[in-house]
């Protein structure tokens, strides 16, 4: 087994290792690597303990030293070196009591969570595989460091990391896992909503995006979807139809998210998607795409300017793909819409306030009273030159303004 490394990585472990220390690749950049994918990152794991690292390297930032890692910068660009490690008692389900450094790789290793993540390697000692990693690489499975339900118990996080690795590799999960899952998944209610959200979206973004239905197999839904100890509305259940359009669908994660939620009303997906704590816009767009995922649009340019407006520009793209994934319309009704936006687009036409070539300013000139009357006459404007383009013209404007005042 030869793994060819960065050379920023060579060096790191050299440099440890000429001061004594034991320096390995580990993690995910082992099983990467073993399957002939590029690693994102370079994991390094040592037996130097943190502020030895720093001694040993010019740049390092601390990036969570309380954990034993350290980054090391070469040229830009970062490499996390951290201390073989045991984590001590985990007591509430997520988080160790404490960190304990160790001078044992195989103890190092022993703390992961799958067989497939716990392998370690450098040059001179080749790979390290002490827990039957690359067995399971080679099965495509996903199982458990030691005794499955003892790891979910420890950190219930683990059971959606098995999901989300078996939709990122296609890899089965193992039953002794799978039992562990079910036994253990109460759990998951200690797990806060960012992590479990971070899990969910990669496996929502990865090549097998339909193992999202392993949420709803296991009979997780109910446990992760809620917030406070209140239910969210979610899903029912995955159909066929939802399931082909997430494997048909380009990796966006306001379209997949849209896909798996498109059975719920726009507020529906609202809730859902604050109860797993995601930003506004995210949050924003999957509720707009949730909201008009079933509402015909007219091939007319003004059917096509209405839902513009009201879901956005680009939000509009993601609002065809979603309705032409699930089978709402079909290719040639969704390429017949995309060439309308696009023409309305290349015409610059006017779809928003901002977009009108006479603004508050002007209104207040000609005699409007502030406040509500001028939004109220903008919208009036805007609403006319959706209709006809060649109105946004500031003499034709105030023309029509002179006409529309005595009806405010
Ligand atoms: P990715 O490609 O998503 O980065 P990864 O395997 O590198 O995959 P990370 O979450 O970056 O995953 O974690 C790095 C390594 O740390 C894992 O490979 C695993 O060995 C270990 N690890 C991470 N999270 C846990 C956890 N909750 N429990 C046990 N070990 C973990
Ligand atoms: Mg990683």
């Amino acid at each position: 087994m030869n793994i060819n490394l960065p050379e920023a990585v060579e060096n790191i472990i050299e440099t440890l290792d000429k001061a004594g220390f034991e320096g390995f690749i580990v993690g995910g950049c082992v099983r990467d690597a073993c399957l002939g994918v590029e690693p994102k990152d370079w994991d390094i794991t040592t037996s130097a303990k943190p502020e030895e690292v720093k001694a040993l390297f010019k740049r390092t930032i601390d990036t969570g030293i309380e954990h034993g890692t350290v980054t090391v910068m070469i040229e830009r660009q970062g490499y996390e070196v951290t201390t073989y490690r045991i984590d001590g008692k985990y007591k509430d389900g997520r988080h160790p009591e404490e960190v304990v450094f160790t001078p044992s790789l195989e103890e190092d290793l022993k703390r992961r969570d799958f067989t497939i993540n716990a392998m370690a390697y450098n040059e001179s000692a080749g790979l390290v595989d002490l827990y039957g990693g690359m067995d399971d690489l080679k099965a495509k499975r996903i199982r458990c460091v030691g005794d499955a339900a003892q790891r979910f118990r420890e950190d219930a996080l683990r059971i959606l990391r098995a999901l989300r690795f078996s939709a990122q590799l296609g890899f089965d999960i193992s039953e002794e896992t799978k039992s562990a899952i079910l036994e253990i998944k109460e759990n998951l209610k200690l797990i806060s909503k960012e992590r479990i959200r971070e899990e969910l979206n990669k496996l929502l973004l990865s090549d097998e995006p339909e193992k999202i239905s392993l949420v709803h197999d296991f009979a997780l839904a109910g446990i992760i979807y809620e917030n406070g100890g209140k239910p969210v509305i979610f899903p029912s259940e995955c159909g066929d139809k939802m399931l082909s359009a997430l494997k048909a669908s380009a990796k966006i994660k306001e379209l997949r998210w849209s896909i798996y939620l498109n059975s719920l009303s726009g507020e529906e997906a609202n809730v859902f998607m604050r109860a797993l704590k995601f930003d506004n816009k995210t949050t924003a767009t999957v509720k707009k795409l949730c909201a008009f995922s079933d509402v015909k649009i007219d091939c007319e340019e003004i059917s096509v300017k209405h839902m513009i407006q009201k879901v956005g520009l680009s939000e509009f793209d993601l609002l065809i793909a979603l309705q032409n994934l699930l089978g709402f319309c079909d290719d040639t009704t969704a390429g017949a819409l995309m060439d309308i936006k696009e023409k309305i687009v290349k015409r610059g036409d006017a779809l928003f306030l901002k977009d009108l070539k006479i603004n508050g300013s002007d209104l207040l000139e000609c005699g409007i009273k502030k406040g509500e009357n001028i939004g109220k006459m903008l919208e009036l404007l805007l609403e006319k030159v959706v209709e006809d383009y060649s109105l946004n013209d500031r003499e034709k404007l105030f023309k029509i303004v002179d006409e529309l005042k005595e009806d405010l």
